[in-house]
């Protein structure tokens, strides 16, 4: 058995010893070089830990929703329960194995056997594809080694990865990791000989990978939009199952829609793909998108004038016809912060504050800097501090946010939308997503004496801890 060293025992009092503790051990325990790809991949500053959901939900979630594949977390029994109640709570419909620890199976090295002996009665070829492994927070700080697990039982894929919270800054990241993972696996896989095709066989035309979660219409909207440059849409990574992981590789090029996929990029680099970052959304946008593929693929310039002649007309109708008209403040945390601004500033809003809690990257640059050349300021990993002090400051008609940031601006009669609920689940892209957003928006807007009549109503009593 592998003793844990004794720095690193410490923290098996809890994770309530702090990030800063956490991290040490991770280092003295082995985790370091795991800790310092994650600072690199998913950089810090001036918001550096979770302020919303563990991270581990991002990474879990994405397992859950893949065909044929297991999930086991390690971890804390609380982090474990909070974890598995917001996946059912969100739909999950798969179960989720725990291996449970006490301090004696994670001093002694016995928790990394018992996850061993988890994996190998778990890993049948005829149920899954992959078994999904995840160390939360206090096996990762104690250096529970799931690199050491075997890469494949009875030629199921065993993937081990850690999510801590110490280390990961939010959920969105995590899908990052397990899918960087996963991509990694399927890349070494491709590269030894013949893989599985996909489901429907293999495309008839080159293919383009849409990276980031999406509404499940758009993915449809970019492939009538690809169709005249001679494409097709590929994959969406995350990915559904198994098999699309390697169709997801073999493409012409790969669209980072949204910009924090880093650990995956570096993989469709290994594998020789280009990437191109922003998305199709508004006139500009799409103009933009539809000839930064057409350069990367290779196609001439002529077809993609015809695309942007076809479709740009079409999405300045839906703009017209579907304008919106207010001052409206946006956060969030999944990532499509400054594509979902962009529509809204072409429909004619009065976008004051834009705050994401992901980083700024290479792929976010274009979008970065169209939405500040329109005036609109840009906060990269916004912190909720950042948030509720832009609607505290802007007195926007309108506030779309996460759960802390509505109630905020509710509380102070502003109508406000949860981003992942109302905002996530529409087409966001070309002529679909043109005009889409502006039925809810201009719903809420006209809320406002509603608001101000509910305030006047529940002001007082409900407030403080003990009411007034
Ligand atoms: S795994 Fe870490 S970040 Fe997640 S709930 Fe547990 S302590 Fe919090």
């Amino acid at each position: 058995m592998t003793e844990l060293p004794a720095e690193a025992a410490q923290v098996v009092a809890g994770c309530h010893v702090g990030s800063d503790a956490m991290r040490r051990s991770a280092e003295v325990a082995g985790n370091g070089a795991v800790l310092a790809r994650y600072a690199a991949d998913y950089p810090a500053g001036p918001h550096d830990q979770p302020q919303s959901m563990c991270p581990a939900f991002g990474s879990l979630r994405v397992g859950l929703r893949m065909r044929r594949t297991a999930t086991v977390l390690s971890g804390s029994a609380c982090c474990v329960y909070g974890l598995t109640f917001v996946s059912h709570f969100y739909g999950a419909k798969r179960s989720v194995a725990y291996v449970p620890f006490s301090s004696e199976t994670l001093v002694t090295g016995k928790l990394f056997e018992d996850i061993r002996d988890a994996v190998e009665d778990l890993a049948d070829p005829a149920l899954y594809d992959a078994v999904v492994v995840t160390n939360l927070c206090v096996p990762t700080a104690s250096g529970v080694p799931l690199r050491l697990l075997p890469k494949a039982i009875n030629g199921v894929r065993i993937i081990g990865i850690d999510v801590p919270g110490f280390g990961v800054p939010t959920h969105a990241e995590a899908k990052d990791i397990l899918s960087g993972a996963m991509l990694a696996y399927a890349r070494g896989e491709a590269e030894q000989g013949p893989v599985q095709a996909p489901r429907g066989g293999p495309a008839s035309r080159p293919t383009i990978t849409l990276l980031g979660e999406m509404f499940p219409a758009d993915p449809m909207g970019i492939g009538a939009m690809l169709d005249p440059l001679g494409l097709a849409v590929g994959p969406v990574v995350p990915v559904g199952e198994w098999r699309q992981l390697y169709a997801a590789l073999d493409c012409a090029a790969v669209a980072a829609i949204h910009p924090f996929y880093t650990a995956s990029l570096r993989e469709f680099a290994a594998a020789g793909r280009t990437a191109v970052g922003s998305a199709p959304v508004g006139r500009d946008g799409t103009a933009a998108w539809l000839a930064a593929i057409g350069e990367a693929c290779g196609i001439a310039a002529a077809k993609v004038a015809t695309a942007q002649n076809r479709f740009l007309p079409l999405i300045g109708e839906a703009l017209a016809k579907a304008p919106i008209r207010g001052r409206i403040t946006l956060s969030g945390y999944e990532g499509s912060e400054l594509i979902v601004a962009r529509v809204l500033v072409e429909s004619g809003a009065d976008v004051a504050y834009v705050g994401t809690a992901c980083p700024r990257t290479p792929w976010s640059e274009d979008d970065r800097a169209w939405l500040e050349a329109r005036g609109v300021p840009v906060k990269f990993r916004a912190s909720l501090e950042d948030d509720l002090a832009a609607v505290d400051a802007l007195a926007p008609d309108l506030a779309i946010g996460t759960t802390p940031v509505v109630q905020h601006a509710k509380q102070k009669a502003i109508p406000a939308l949860y981003f992942t609920n109302l905002i996530s689940a529409r087409p966001l892209m070309g002529p679909a997503g043109a005009g889409s957003l502006a039925q809810v928006i201009n719903a809420a807007l006209a809320n406002k004496a509603r608001f101000e009549t509910m305030r006047a109503f529940f002001e007082g009593p409900a407030e403080g801890e003990g009411g007034r």
